[in-house]
């Protein structure tokens, strides 16, 4: 069975064609286009393309294309992308403007273009849904939990990666088998806990999650993907006092406030410099202090989300480090796992400065915790649970 992953930015189509059965998956190829004008035309170039290059044979041969959509309006979960599925995009479109107007646009043309094969939405939601209610719950007003005010989290096609892959990695038994049902209505997960992990996939965006046993119990995103850790470029976790005082201070409109705040802050923000660690490490180096503190906000932010889950899970077996920051800064991850000796945590300082970009363990050998770096892979679990689903609808 093949499956096309499409990764839809506002100006973007990357993608990567899956051959799925019971045994796993095969990548078959991969692209992307950047600068994309008209959606319609760059799907018909990417289908043609597929064909062209023998990939797929004809269109029929497509059984499906996954979306990993990212924030539903009272919807979640691994499930065909119909009109419900565009209505929950388009009903939370204030919240996560960046994913989920592109995305909604995205599925109808690829709607128009394969009006017969099933699209499939896998929602970065989906991972939380078996956390506990005290930790997806804000202390706010009941009229504003009524509109769907709370903590959903993000990036959960990546942690979930996380989860599977580490559990590989540590000789565990398999978690995918364990939470199968995990984005579909079935068993719940069982309770335990035999692996504990807590999975940093630190990118463009960010975000620190603890996983039990290949389930979250907790992450550091909260109602909107602006939560949580500093971004490149957009704030993370604020006191929301700070709003109406800059408003009244500083004479600034709502939306002069909502620019700001997801535009000028993050790590640009705070740096002045850039919103990529890249351009900050390098300002840092040559004594910039703001681009400094940057660094040092970023690390002791990650810091304290590793520490909650630390204590949520009584325990950790496995600190992951995973996307573009995760992977490659070395010096990030040197800071982040500094002075943690005493809870299990030990770097081996040789590894951790010569690992970039590929997987490995960078924990020194006496070190209680393994602290592994896991390329990121998300792609791959939107084409397995789009299988899944597939299958699902194939047994009932
Ligand atoms: P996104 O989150 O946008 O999907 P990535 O996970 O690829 O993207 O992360 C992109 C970020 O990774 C960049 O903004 C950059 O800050 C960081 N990054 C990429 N390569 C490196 C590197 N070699 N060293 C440090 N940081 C890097």
């Amino acid at each position: 069975m093949k499956i096309l992953v499409a990764n839809i930015g506002s100006t973007s189509l990357k993608y990567r064609l899956y051959s799925m059965n019971e045994d796993g998956a095969e990548l078959l190829c991969s692209g992307g286009y950047e600068r994309v004008e008209d959606y319609a035309s760059t799907i018909e170039s990417c289908l043609q393309a597929l064909q062209e290059s023998g990939h797929l044979k004809n269109l029929e041969e497509l059984s499906a294309v996954g979306f990993k959509t990212v924030l539903g309006k009272d919807l979640s979960g691994c499930v065909f992308a119909d009109d419900a599925v565009i209505a929950a995009l388009e009903g939370f479109k204030e919240v996560a403007p960046a994913h989920n107007i592109p995305y909604a646009n995205g599925i109808k043309q690829f709607r128009s273009a394969l009006p017969n094969t099933p699209l499939v939405a896998l929602f970065e939601t989906a991972f939380y849904q078996f956390a506990p209610e005290a930790s997806r719950s804000y202390a706010i007003p009941e009229e504003w939990q009524a509109i769907g005010i709370r903590r959903y989290g993000f990036h959960g096609a990546s942690h979930k990666f996380i989860a599977e892959r580490s559990a590989q990695l540590l000789g565990r038994e398999d978690v995918s088998k364990v939470a199968q049902s995990l984005y579909q209505k079935g068993p719940q997960p069982p309770e335990g806990a035999d692996l504990r992990v807590i999975s940093c996939h630190l990118g463009g965006s960010s975000s620190v999650t603890g996983i039990r046993n290949g389930v979250a119990i907790g992450t550091s995103m909260g109602f909107s993907p602006q939560s949580g850790l500093p971004q490149n470029n957009r704030v993370g976790d604020l006191d929301s006092a700070a709003i109406p005082y800059a408003m009244k201070k500083l004479g600034l409109s709502l939306e002069e406030v909502e620019k700001q705040l997801t535009k000028q802050s993050g790590l640009l923000g705070v740096s002045g410099v850039s919103n990529d660690v890249r351009d900050i490490g390098q300002a840092a180096k040559q004594g910039n202090k703001r681009a400094q503190l940057a660094l040092d906000v970023l690390a002791h932010s990650i810091r304290h989300w590793i520490g909650a889950f630390y204590l949520e899970l009584g325990g950790c077996d496995a600190l992951v480090f995973t996307a573009g920051i995760g992977e490659n800064d070395t010096a990030l991850r040197e800071a982040v796992c500094s002075n943690l000796d005493g809870l299990g945590f030990e770097l081996d300082l040789e590894a951790n400065a010569s690992l970039r970009g590929k997987e490995g363990d960078i924990a020194s050998k006496g070190s209680k915790t393994r602290v592994l770096v896991i390329p990121a892979n998300e792609e791959l679990v939107v084409a397995r649970e789009c299988y899944r689903l597939l299958q699902s609808g194939a047994k009932d």
